[in-house]
């Protein structure tokens, strides 16, 4: 009781606030993003592209291929994102990531949920649901690792096992924001390692990230599962 009342009189002082516009929340309610927010979020519609899984415009010239991933090579078999990465939703994930707001880790998750159920991804196909991981010296400055509590939220919701532990940062790199389109590649080559305590053999893996713009890191983990034996790896992210 006296928990109650101290968060109580604690939300009084410090009312909380939506992350991303900062309109006062209905706390009662259990609200983390407020309505308007929430249904600001650009959501991606089909058709995706059999790739990357970005909308893909009528007058595409392939059919089934964005523009972008005509001219690419990336190793992952198929990437999904519910979301476009752009105003509200991009403002969410920064303050998700780089302002310590983990409790947007289940709102957000719900997101990747409900984009699993409407478009019946096979959850059911998948061995591993693996995080992108973050360097030690990274996971250190930010004190948790966004997409393990993405993970852990979707993992739980369909009974899949979460490995953390498999896949491994050789190295720290630069944060892709900070690089231009075509230094993105280079900065995440060879930056991936699978750990030998794990057989990955004909193993379906979900990689979860929270944000795919060039695909380059995702591609470059990709590869490295690839290399330690799975079969297939796929991406799922919160936008692209
Ligand atoms: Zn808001
Ligand atoms: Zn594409």
């Amino acid at each position: 009781m006296l928990r109650g009342l101290l968060r109580g009189l604690k939300s009084i002082i410090y009312p909380k606030t939506c992350p991303a516009c900062k309109a006062k929340l209905d706390e009662a309610g259990g609200e983390l993003i407020c309505k308007k927010c929430y249904s600001q979020i650009k959501m991606n519609l089909p058709p995706f592209c059999v790739l990357c899984g970005r909308h893909l415009e009528k007058n595409s010239p392939n059919k089934n291929i964005c523009p972008q991933c005509v001219r690419k090579r990336l190793h992952f078999d198929r990437a999904w994102s519910p979301c476009v990465y752009e105003g509200v939703a991009k403002k969410l994930i920064h303050e998700f990531k780089y302002k310590g707001k983990n409790n947007l880790a289940k709102p957000l998750s719900q997101i990747m949920i409900n984009f699993i159920r409407e478009y019946g991804l096979p959850l059911g196909d998948f061995d591993l649901i693996i995080p992108i991981p973050l360097h030690k010296a990274r996971m250190r400055e930010r004190e948790f690792n966004q997409s393990e509590a993405l993970g852990m939220h979707i993992a739980k919701e369909f009974k899949k096992e979460l490995s953390c532990e498999t896949l491994l940062r050789l190295r720290p790199t630069k944060s892709q924001t900070e690089l231009k389109d075509s230094e993105r590649a280079l900065n995440v080559a060879g930056s991936f390692t699978v750990s030998k305590k794990v057989s990955l053999k004909d193993k379906n893996l979900l990689l979860i990230d929270d944000v795919l713009t060039t695909g380059a890191t995702s591609s470059e983990a990709s590869l490295a599962l690839k290399n330690s034996g799975a079969e297939g790896v796929f991406v799922l992210t919160l936008a692209n």
